[in-house]
């Protein structure tokens, strides 16, 4: 066991790589002397990324790099990197540094004090990010939070330290479509906030356009809500409410006698399939809703503690 590992995704980093290096090297050295491992994953870069990274890796026994066979996304890259990675603790930071490795020490106290199995930062501050970056980061943590059963904590992104036995479960969940900072929330352990202020990207611009930042919200409400779901649920009911009145009042007209030939067997036609119709889908929603749990094959339970017995364990495989 190596006592701690550093995760970093790549993509078209090549400005980032050097200083990136030098940084979680001396931040590392001066938190666990030697015994440390830095990984990093090069995510498909079009740019000199992954040259750069297998030279550094040359002379540096330290660090491993991991070259994907193309661009698979930021949360894929981070698995792949995760899958690897050997250490007790685990911090995971982007390449553009604009997540400080100097915190490290302090998360590492953090974690020692309180115990905890997870901590993350998150973000009081974020400098050098266009308006539309944060107004629409901000609206997006606010919506999931309200959309998801899971409390994924608000502002926080991908940079956290956590435990050996943290990262176990998570590498545990199969689902391909990841939304990491939720999927480590959904683990639960003691998991603690810490505020930092984030700083500008070093170099390079940000490698979440706004099609990638729209996909990423997608898998996150998708992942943790099957809210959009049981939106068919929602529509069926009112529509049946709605067409019970309107029954009533086409029903109301006809004894009035104050139809046109054939309008009032054509609107029952009309309502009465809609509603039905809305709730054969409901309750297919109900149960793809049910299939969909049921194929992320997540675990179905994780113990955290035992008392008077040795180790902990993870817990079953659904
Ligand atoms: N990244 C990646 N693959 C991608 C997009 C991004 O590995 O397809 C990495 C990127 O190199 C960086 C991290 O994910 O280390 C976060 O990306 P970025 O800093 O551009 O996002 P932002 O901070 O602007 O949200
Ligand atoms: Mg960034």
């Amino acid at each position: 066991m190596i006592g701690l590992s550093i995760v970093v995704p790549c993509f078209n980093e090549e400005a980032c790589l050097p200083a990136l290096h030098e940084r979680l090297t001396k931040v590392a050295r001066s938190a666990v002397g030697q015994d440390y491992e830095l990984i990093l994953v090069n995510d498909g870069s079009r740019d000199r990324t992954w040259r750069i990274m297998s030279e550094i890796a040359a002379t540096d026994p330290h660090l491993k790099a991991i070259n994907l066979s193309r661009n698979h996304g930021h949360q894929l890259a981070l698995t792949a990197g995760l899958d690897l990675a050997q250490g007790e603790r685990i911090l995971i930071i982007d390449a553009d540094l604009q997540d400080p490795p100097e915190l490290l020490p302090e998360m590492m106290e953090v974690m020692e004090c309180e115990r905890a199995d997870v901590v993350y930062g998150v973000r009081s501050s974020r400098a050098g990010e266009s308006h539309f970056k944060k107004a629409t980061a901000h609206l997006f943590y606010r919506l999931l939070a309200s959309a998801t059963e899971v409390d994924i904590p608000l502002d926080a992104g991908d940079f956290r330290l956590m435990t050996r036995r943290a990262l176990d479960v998570l590498l545990s969940m199969p689902e391909q479509a990841r939304f990491i900072r939720g999927m480590v929330a959904w683990i639960g352990f003691r998991q603690v906030p810490f505020p930092y202020a984030r700083d500008e990207r070093l170099a390079g611009e940000t490698k979440y356009p706004l099609a990638k930042m729209l996909r990423f919200a997608f898998d996150a409400l998708t992942g943790f809500s099957s809210a959009p779901l049981k939106l068919a649920s929602h529509a069926g009911l009112l529509l049946s409410l709605g067409s019970v009145l309107i029954v009533f009042y086409i029903l109301v007209n006809w004894i009035a006698g104050r139809n046109i030939q054939g309008w009032t067997s054509l609107m029952l036609v009309v309502v009465v399939l809609g509603a039905v119709q809305m709730f054969v889908l409901a309750m297919m929603g109900e149960y793809l809703g049910r299939l969909y749990s049921q194929a992320k094959g997540r675990p179905l339970y994780i113990v955290q503690d035992i008392a008077n017995a040795r180790g902990t364990e993870v817990g079953r495989l659904g």
